[in-house]
């Protein structure tokens, strides 16, 4: 008997509780737990299996300990915010329970995320004799194990990777962001970064783009960003000379977001209002649409991939392994729009790798350090079929 306690219940929490549910004989039993209860109700309302709900402030591990203390889970899925990966990965540590995150932590105070903080818990980890899984998500996630896949069956070495995420679907809002728009806003914002021969390269936010023929979407164009799977593929990637990540952004957005910006609406430090500090960004949070709510009625694809060049044989080889994935039939399956979808599903099958003892080790691990023949498997049989074009 395997009980799993997902911890979050937004639009990743709900996918996750669904493709959980699609899978008993692994997750014989689920508890999901949230700050708000009402919300993971509503997700429980949807799903035929019984799932158990629970109320939980994350940001305080003595609460998660209780709470994992009276649930006795065999993995904790935490698909809350970054902020609570420390909290939340203490009470892990304190109980003796296994770990999975997709999105590495990053302090409320300073829009950095870096895995700095939650790689400094492998010991701990280790000693207890527990695992966390970093970033199992899409992207991070998904891009990590394709490299890995083509590392493994494509390449003798891998020298650029170009990861390139792109989102032609419409949700009809003005302007939206498709995953916690604290989060998704701090992130974009922010300067850029990619990796090239040994150094780090910073750029001013957006300003470097270029277009790209995205299968099943069009010519899109895409925006250098830095995104946290280029810290750990640097790591764990040998011979690699560059790699850089791309989105794409319409013009709508981004004209959107430049007025928010000059106007001061993403700042995440605090300012004074009638007499009561509050900060920008979180303000401007309750305004938007909640991500979950995009759902319905979002129409188009996604496709995120990666662009990877090297050697195979003696001989330069460059490939595109990615998925394609469509917003009405997510929301048909499970009723989240493919964002949440593309987030879910990975994080579900990561479960499956620790709970089935496919993927093993004591301490703190990002995917790409794992076998990812087990897992392409099962992205192909849970709702993320992948591709790969020979360039
Ligand atoms: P949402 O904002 O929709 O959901 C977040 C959920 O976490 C909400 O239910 C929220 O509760 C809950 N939560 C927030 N703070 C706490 C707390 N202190 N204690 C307990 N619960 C809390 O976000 P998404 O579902 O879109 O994203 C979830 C995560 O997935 C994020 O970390 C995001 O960065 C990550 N992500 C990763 C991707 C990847 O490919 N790797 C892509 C997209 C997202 P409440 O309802 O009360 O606010």
């Amino acid at each position: 008997m395997s009980r799993v306690l997902i911890i979050g219940a937004g639009g990743v929490g709900g996918v996750v509780t669904h493709k959980c549910a699609q899978v008993p004989e692994v997750f014989s039993e689920i508890t999901l737990a949230s700050r708000t209860l009402s919300k993971c109700e509503a997700i429980r309302d949807q799903i035929s299996r019984p799932i158990d709900v629970a109320q939980v402030d994350a940001d305080d591990p003595k609460q998660v300990v209780a709470l994992i203390n009276k649930v006795k889970p065999k993995l904790l899925i935490n698909v809350a915010l970054p902020y609570q990966d420390l909290p939340i990965m203490d009470a892990c540590l304190e109980t003796g329970l296994d770990y999975l995150d997709t999105a590495n932590y990053e302090p409320p105070d300073v829009a950095k995320f870096e895995y700095k903080w939650q790689w400094a818990y492998h010991d701990h980890f280790k000693q207890k004799g527990i695992m966390a899984l970093l970033g199992c998500g899409f992207d991070p996630g998904v891009t990590n194990i394709f490299t890995a896949y083509a590392q493994k069956e494509h390449f003798d070495e891998i020298h650029y990777v170009d990861i390139l995420d792109c989102n032609a679907g419409d949700h009809g809002h003005a302007f939206a962001t498709n995953f916690n728009p604290e989060i998704n806003i701090r992130e974009i914002t922010q300067r850029g970064k990619y990796w090239e021969n040994g150094k780090w390269k910073e750029i001013d936010p957006m300003s470097v783009s270029m277009d790209f023929d995205f299968p099943e979407c069009g010519v899109k164009r895409a925006y250098l960003l830095y995104h946290e799977e280029l810290e750990s593929l640097v790591k764990h990637i040998k011979g690699l000379k560059r790699i850089r990540f791309w989105m794409t952004f319409g013009e709508s957005y981004l004209t959107h977001l430049r007025v928010l910006q000059n106007v001061g609406m993403t700042r995440i430090d605090p300012v004074m209002y009638e007499g009561r500090e509050i900060i920008p960004i979180q303000f401007l949070k309750t305004l938007l649409p909640d991500p979950a709510s995009l759902a319905p009625g979002y129409k188009g694809k996604t496709c995120i991939g990666c662009l990877i060049e090297g050697v195979k044989d003696g001989k330069p080889k460059k490939i595109f392994v990615y998925n394609v994935c469509d917003h009405a039939e997510c929301y048909r399956e499970v009723k989240a729009q493919a964002i949440s979808y593309t987030t879910g599903v990975p994080a579900m099958i990561g479960g499956i790798m620790m709970l089935t003892g496919a993927w093993r080790g004591d301490g703190v691990f990002n995917v790409e350090q794992f076998d990812p023949s087990p897992f392409m498997d099962r992205l192909n049989k849970h709702g993320l079929p992948w591709h790969v074009q020979e360039m």
